[in-house]
């Protein structure tokens, strides 16, 4: 009996023993083991480092984690840091724990982070922190890319000649670039004009229709190329620059003229807030309806095509008395109070009612709707950044994506939007800039300042 009761004791003290020596190899298994050591992936977002070269890490350390992470840029004695991140981690108490175990970090190397870059080669460096144990202190990882310094930009050469631009016009201009541009065109003041390949050119060649902005009265305009890092080339090339007064205009705003207008546009635009009365609808439909109308226009003009679609004059529509033209500057007057200005980028014409309205241009509809201030409306996308618009009209006769000829009827006049009668607002735009249309009617003018610079790539007839 004593025996039994002695064996019976023994067995959990044994079984304790070896579960307190089993905790303690484990323990100290645990302490030596670090794992594998982290995996470093540097991903550069082009093969070279120029102005601006963006550059991803991919950090994995799946064991305990990470203490710190480092990205720099070394050429010969000269390190810059790119990147550095510190990780909050377990302590080595913690032993079975783990911090951060992946991470991406982006980083940014280039002339413009490092002044002191050269040409030639330079490094991309990473170092890794890994967490420790109490008896493992495991070293950093390092992993390094060397690529080639490029900080050259791209050839760019003017070939055109005589660029003669008026404020609010267009014009052309015919340039070269070589290999590394992947991005060129003209720049002017906030509004940016893509080169296209010149038709029918050699390799490189390239033409920009751009426009000096209504709003803008001086030739502060660029021709620029970009290689794949931003390193830009930019000249200038403007002749003679034709500064333009617009006209002044006022418009007074009667009762009779917002209950007509306010009500069907605010209808029509579920997105307007009522502001409880008439005037202050009427001028968040002049302002902002005005400025979202805009926007989505530069919008539309993200996606211009990379061919011409047409081959001559633009055609206005027959007959059509001017009524307002284009940078008109309007002051809005209610009860003899000036409550608005907003400036007119189009051509107003009145000939009779719902006169047919055909397309100015060979082209593509880009858009047939309900437009805000232009009530019923229709744009017409001609190629190379080239579009019409048509606005107010009692009916839409086209559809999206659809075809027309030069002088196909798209709709009628009318006076939908922001008309006090039947007219057709027609606007010239140019990758999101209204233009003067008064150039685009002009075939003189096409084939002096567009066609002639293009070359028999463009088939021009007058
Ligand atoms: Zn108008």
């Amino acid at each position: 009996m004593k025996d039994l009761v002695e064996q019976r004791s023994l067995r959990p003290t044994a079984v304790l023993i070896l579960l307190v020596v089993a905790v303690l190899v484990w323990v100290g298994m645990e302490l030596l083991r670090v794992g594998p050591p982290p995996e470093i992936v540097i991903r550069p977002a082009i093969a070279f480092i120029g102005k601006r070269t963006p550059v991803t890490v991919e950090i994995a350390e799946p064991r305990r984690g990470l203490s710190y992470v480092g990205v720099e840029l070394v050429q010969g004695n000269l390190s810059v840091p790119l990147a550095a991140k510190n990780y909050d981690y377990p302590s080595a108490a913690a032993f079975w724990s783990a911090g951060t175990i992946r991470d991406t970090i982006t980083a940014e190397a280039g002339r413009e982070k490092n002044p002191g870059l050269k040409p030639g080669e330079a490094t991309i460096r990473v170092t890794a922190g890994r967490v420790g144990t109490w008896l493992r202190r495991p070293d950093p990882v390092r992993q390094e890319i060397t690529l080639p310094v490029r900080l050259s930009p791209p050839a760019l050469q003017v070939i055109s000649t005589q660029t003669y631009v008026a404020q609010g016009g267009c014009e052309a201009v015919v340039y070269r670039v070589d290999d590394s541009s992947v991005h060129d065109g003209v720049r002017a003041g906030k509004w940016w004009f893509p080169g296209y390949p010149l038709p029918g050119g050699e390799k490189g060649a390239r033409f920009a229709i751009f426009a000096i902005p209504y709003d803008m009265n001086s030739a502060d305009a660029r021709l620029m190329a970009f290689d794949a890092s931003e390193n830009q080339a930019e000249r200038s090339f403007i002749d003679q620059f034709f500064p333009k007064e617009f006209k002044q205009d006022a418009v007074e705003l009667s009762e009779a003229f917002l209950n007509k207008v306010v009500p069907e546009i605010m209808s029509q635009t579920p997105e307007l807030q009522d502001r409880g009365n008439l005037l202050d609808n009427y001028l968040a439909i002049n302002r902002d309806l005005r400025q979202k109308n805009a926007e989505a226009l530069l919008e539309l003009a993200q996606k211009p095509g990379q061919e011409m679609l047409w081959s001559k004059p633009f055609v206005a529509i027959p007959n059509g008395k001017v009524m307002a033209g284009f940078a008109d500057s309007r002051t809005y007057l209610h009860q003899g109070n000036v409550v608005d200005r907003q400036t007119h980028l189009g051509y107003d014409l009145a000939v009779t009612r719902r006169a047919p309205v055909p397309a100015a241009n060979d082209g593509i509809v880009a858009l047939a709707r309900y437009f805000g201030i232009y009530g019923n409306a229709v744009v017409i996308n001609h190629g190379c950044g080239i579009m019409s618009l048509y606005g107010h009209l009692s009916n839409i006769g086209v559809t999206p994506g659809q075809k027309v000829a030069r002088g196909d009827t798209i709709g009628q006049t009318g006076e939908t939007g922001l008309a006090g009668g039947d007219h057709l607002h027609f606007a010239v735009i140019l990758d999101g800039l209204p233009v003067n249309p008064v150039e685009w009617w002009d075939g003189h003018w096409i084939a002096d300042r567009i066609a002639r610079k293009l070359g028999p790539g463009f088939p021009f007839t007058q």
